[in-house]
């Protein structure tokens, strides 16, 4: 220290004498430039930043739109892509190589905004059509209720059978309730009644219903007093209703049935006898029990209800002759929604009381 302290003066005033004052000036002005050096490149640099930041942002969004088509992200949200682009240049001025880094998140930006468009649209387009079609595939099957628009699946099959008409009053209120739901149904006439109502009777035939004979004058006593009266009686009414109506009826129905207590003796032959020439005949499964007097609407409602046991096939009896059956008979049609009503032909099985 002592030599140094001793020396340099020396040596500085040797310089200052040699080179007088200039002797600061390279010194100085050196340490001027790297100074101004320091600033332009700092300078130089924060400009390029922004150009360089621009330039990989567009690289990463060309990158997103290769990758849309690509598949799919993994659905994160983060959806500011635009706003990327203008944030970060005020935020991050450092680290222009880490930014193909940050990049992969801004390429999983457009995929949720863009591809819920493809992906919802297929499901309104599709699901429609599926939903719809069935509907109308299952309607047909079934029968719409016309009161209460209730659908229910006929999978039953129920005979309304009228006998004793036609009558002056109540058959027609019948045949308007049968049009109304489209019905048709099995009208066993008595001759005499065809006689007196050939309207009514031809309005039967006309309006698609099956005509069946049941007599021609409903007089127990005379028609089953013998095969052969049975027989007269039978081709009487025959007569009238094909001179009537124009049909050619192939089914019937005894007056109080196939076997009851005025033909218990010759119920077989005349069965025989009928069957050789070719007539089908017909009882019944379930009853109104209509030719009771004194019998309510709802009581016969619930007399079918109680016959018909929701048995897979009914053939329902009634009389188009009385006034309460007349008033009853939407609500018998309404109360069996799981029937499918039919008319009675020589082709439909029969059901018979047993023969003893
Ligand atoms: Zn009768």
């Amino acid at each position: 220290m002592y030599a140094l302290s001793y020396y340099m003066p020396g040596k500085i005033e040797y310089y200052r004498e040699k080179r007088g004052r200039n002797v600061w000036v390279l010194p100085v002005f050196l340490c001027t430039f790297l100074v101004l050096g320091a600033v332009f490149v700092l300078l130089g640099y924060y400009a390029a930043k922004d150009q360089i930041q621009m330039v990989m942002a567009e690289e990463s969004t060309g990158d997103m739109l290769v990758q849309e088509g690509a598949g799919m992200g993994n659905g994160r949200k983060e959806n500011p892509q635009p706003e990327i682009l203008s944030e970060p240049l005020p935020q991050e001025t450092q680290e222009p190589t880490p930014k193909p880094t940050v990049s992969p998140q801004p390429t999983e930006n457009p995929l949720p905004t863009v591809s819920p468009q493809p992906t919802e649209n297929p499901l309104p387009a599709v699901s429609p059509e599926p939903t719809v079609n069935p509907l109308p595939a299952v309607s047909p099957e079934s029968t719409q209720h016309p009161e209460n628009g209730v659908e229910t699946e006929k999978i039953k099959t129920m005979y309304l059978t009228f006998d004793d008409g036609p009558s002056a009053e109540y058959t027609d209120t019948i045949l308007d309730v049968l049009a109304k739901y489209n019905i048709k149904a099995t009208f066993f006439l008595v001759g005499e009644n065809v006689e007196k109502r050939p309207e009514v009777a031809k309005r039967i035939a006309e309006e698609g219903h099956t005509i069946g004979i049941h007599c021609y004058s409903h007089a127990y006593d005379d028609i089953y007093d013998s095969v052969e009266s049975y027989v007269e009686d039978f081709e009487k009414a025959y007569q009238v209703i094909y001179e009537t109506t124009g049909v050619e009826v192939k089914i019937f129905r005894f007056p109080g049935g196939s076997v009851n207590a005025y033909n218990k003796k010759i119920c077989k032959d005349i069965i025989t006898e009928m069957t050789e020439r070719g007539f089908t005949y017909f009882d019944w499964n379930a009853s109104l029990e209509d030719a009771i007097k004194k019998t309510t609407p709802e009581e016969l409602v619930k007399n079918a209800k109680d016959t018909a046991m929701n048995r897979e096939r009914v053939i329902l009896l009634a009389h188009d002759t009385i006034y309460n059956t007349s008033l009853c008979i939407e609500d018998i049609i309404l109360q069996f929604p799981e029937y499918k009503m039919e008319p009675l032909n020589e082709e439909v099985v029969p059901i018979r009381f047993r023969l003893n």
